[in-house]
């Protein structure tokens, strides 16, 4: 997806930036991870600029960065902690993601203190921290002489969907950048210029976030799954179940949910509302390692109900 062309007017202001840290803020999906890297390929670029001061995309640093094997680019993201040792409960971002003496569970392959030691192969190391809201108070502050001293001009670039859960010490330290929903048109573009069919409906569903493209195929997926399922609860209990069983085998937690709603947003809001307390309440059962089938098979009855299907 061409980062120029969904956020063109972010990358003029980026590319000059001479401090050591951003701050991009905006709803999930936006496209901050992608402009995030952009920023990246900006900052080692050796080519020709674009018109948004973008980078060229051919030069060496750019076709490294490109094939995401780019050395002077570390992505840092939280691990889910494991109290249980089941699934996830609570992200963070440990002092052991900053620092390779104290990563006693060897969590993270490169450490960003180690990393900005070592000097850039191309122009300037970027460190970019994607869920700074979950820096813990430890990393944070074994970041803050990082962030305030960078050895060899490093860039950090947080990433956060809302500036207040962010530790006001990484805040005050950065240039805080807003990332909004791109225009519908500029999505259609990008779609078109990847080389894919148009898809109003993936379109919509977007509505602007242009991080929604680069999981196409997951979302679409989602939506025919979303789609079946709502039209299987009309047509009697039996069918409605074992709808429930088919959702359960491909439910994806990050974009089924959404898929739903987006599904049900032409019916009247009363029903949509009761049908979303049915979906909240699937949600926490999965979440509490509720029996699956059985909270699925709980869900369609209660999505039947909301939409007055029952028999
Ligand atoms: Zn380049």
């Amino acid at each position: 997806m061409s980062a120029a062309l969904l956020h063109g007017p972010l990358l003029e202001q980026t590319g000059v930036f001479g401090g050591n840290a951003l701050l991009l803020t905006g709803p999930a999906r936006v496209g901050k991870r992608e402009l995030a890297l952009a920023v990246a390929a900006q900052h080692n670029c050796s080519g020709t600029r674009g018109m948004y001061g973008e980078a060229c995309g051919v030069c060496p640093s750019c076709r490294a960065l490109a094939a995401g094997a780019h050395p002077d680019l570390l992505l840092v993201e939280p691990r889910a902690t494991t109290a249980t040792g089941k699934a996830a409960r609570r992200k963070l971002i440990p002092i052991g993601a900053v620092l390779a003496g104290r990563d006693k569970g060897r969590e993270y392959e490169t450490h960003v203190f180690e990393f900005l030691e070592v000097r850039p192969t191309f122009r300037r190391r970027v460190v970019v921290v994607d869920g700074a809201e979950h820096l813990g108070q430890e990393a944070a502050n074994a970041l803050l002489k990082l962030v305030e001293e960078p050895p060899h001009r490093g860039l950090f670039v947080f990433l956060a969907e809302d500036p207040r859960s962010v530790l006001p010490t990484i805040v005050s330290r950065s240039a805080r950048l807003g990332v909004v929903p791109a225009p519908d048109r500029a999505l259609e573009r990008s779609l078109a210029l990847g080389g894919e069919a148009p898809d109003a409906e993936l379109i919509a569903f977007a509505a602007g976030r242009a991080g929604v493209l680069g999981a196409r195929e997951a979302v679409r997926a989602a939506l025919a799954g979303a789609a079946e399922f709502t039209g299987a609860l009309e047509r009697g209990l039996l069918t409605a179940l074992e709808a429930a069983e088919r959702l359960e085998k491909h439910w994806d937690p990050a974009w089924h949910p959404e898929a739903l709603r987006f599904v049900w947003r032409a019916c009247p809001a009363h029903e949509r509302a009761r049908a979303d307390t049915a979906l909240e309440a699937l949600q926490a059962a999965l979440e509490a390692y509720a029996s699956p089938s059985l909270s699925f098979q709980v869900f369609a009855l209660r999505v039947r109900e909301a939409f007055g299907l029952e028999d």
